[in-house]
């Protein structure tokens, strides 16, 4: 190609929120996306590029695209079904309907409305965990998010269909498949200890040890589920259970929600992330994680809006809200969680829990390009005083102005330039006549 060595796009009149390590921000910078897709470079003032596509971000916050640590991107189809019940309710409702609707062609439309959401939303990588995850990968590859997938499993059959034993051979020529940069090999999502007895977890544990993948599970989410399992599992909690049948190293947990001492020890020893999604917890009334006695044992703790159907929308600024207010009110102290420290759970602490954050989470000179330029005209945004305040405590989706992914602009002026709009809405609405239907003739 003729421009490999020319610079892509430059950003300039930027407030460069970095989320690096020392949480520094830079007034009145400007940020250089080179020829490969990487930060080339950031400093204040100007930087010489010959960078065809120059964004004025007109002293707007540039920071890291927000990371959806956990989430079930198809469930878009199932969107409002079954609210204002149990999760238990919630799941009698919705997994039947899945199995009756879903197939590739339902997964990539739900999906693909899922990342135009989540895109124009500022949400830049997502970790998903549903049915037929090739279709998944594709509306990665298409509209450029990143999305970490991979095969789930639980003990009915699934709309594939496929019986534990067949869905494990089908999972293991899925995780032997060669898959380009974009793509993604390395996860295994049991779907939870309630939903999985030990001899399928073991066996779980043994696939995802073969090709060195990691662990995307839920765990400890009701009341509900932790009488479930200890009726199922001997008394004891999930956490214990993936423990024992050794799932739980470097594992992705969401929701955490019901957690002992004992089973935050054992997160912490086993390096595991605890993935919170207050949206989701508190609108199923699941309860209120321990996020200030998980980060004093050194539990790294990502954000997630979960899955549209019980979430309901895949906003992760409404996360960042729910998650700081909460534990300020049970804390009885608004000095916990502190802005800085929720802007890193959106961003740095998922690059973390996906092991990509020698890649993305932050703006830091050779990171590869995965940022947002918020809106410099947002009455929400002014005054400005202090810009991890302003994301921990104002900015919405309504203020995300541009997207970069991968060093490539896929929202530019709130519009998605990967994803046509009408079609994925329409696509999407079409669907929602058999979901009814599906829901109707139970
Ligand atoms: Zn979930």
């Amino acid at each position: 190609m003729a421009n490999e060595t020319k610079d892509r796009i430059a950003i300039i009149n930027a407030q460069i929120v970095t989320v690096d390590e020392s949480g520094s921000v830079i007034d009145n910078g400007s940020l250089v996306v080179g020829a490969n897709g990487e930060i080339r470079a950031i400093s204040r003032g100007q930087i010489d590029n010959d960078a065809s596509v120059v964004v004025d971000a007109r002293g707007a916050i540039v920071m890291p695209g927000l990371i959806n640590a956990h989430t079930h991107l198809g469930m878009t189809l199932f969107r409002g079904l079954g609210d204002d019940m149990s999760l238990e309710d919630f799941l009698a409702r919705l997994m039947p309907a899945e199995i009756k609707v879903l197939n590739h062609h339902a997964v990539h439309a739900g999906t693909q409305l899922a990342a135009l959401e989540s895109l124009l939303g500022g949400i830049t990588t997502s970790l998903d965990m549903y049915y037929l995850p090739d279709a998944a990968l594709e509306v990665a590859k298409s509209s450029g998010m990143r999305i970490q997938t991979g095969p789930n499993f639980l003990e009915s059959d699934g709309p594939e269909p496929l019986a534990f034993a067949d869905r494990l051979a089908w999972a293991t020529k899925w995780l032997e498949a060669p898959r380009d940069e974009t793509g993604s090999t390395g996860w295994v999502a049991p779907h939870s200890t309630y939903l999985l007895g030990e001899d399928h977890l073991h066996t779980l544990a043994a696939l995802a040890s073969k090709f060195e993948a990691r662990i995307h599970v839920h765990a400890a989410e009701t009341v509900g589920e932790m009488q479930l399992v200890a009726k199922r599992h001997a008394g004891r909690t999930p956490i214990q259970v993936l423990a024992d049948t050794d799932l739980l190293r470097q594992s992705v947990l969401a929701h955490g929600v019901h957690l002992n001492d004992r089973d935050i020890e054992m997160i912490a020893s086993n390096s595991a992330t605890v993935v919170h999604c207050p949206a989701s917890n508190y609108k199923l009334a699941s309860g209120v994680a321990r996020i200030l006695d998980l980060q004093r044992a050194g539990v790294n703790v990502a954000l997630g809006t979960d899955g549209p159907a019980s979430g309901n929308d895949i906003d992760l600024w409404i996360a960042i809200r729910l998650a700081g207010y909460m534990q300020k009110t049970v804390a009885k102290n608004p000095a916990v969680l502190p802005a800085l420290e929720i802007v890193r759970m959106a961003t740095i602490n998922g690059a973390k829990a996906l092991q990509l954050n020698h890649m993305i989470g932050s703006l830091e000179v050779g990171k590869r390009a995965d940022l947002i330029v918020l809106d410099s005209d947002s009455p929400s945004l002014t005054p400005n005083f202090d810009p991890h305040t302003t994301i921990a405590a104002s900015v919405t989706r309504a203020d995300v102005l541009h997207v970069i992914v991968d060093g490539k602009l896929v929202v530019q002026n709130r519009k998605c330039l990967t994803i046509d709009h009408k079609s994925a809405i329409n696509a999407v609405k079409e669907l929602g006549k058999q979901v009814l239907a599906s829901v109707n003739n139970n």
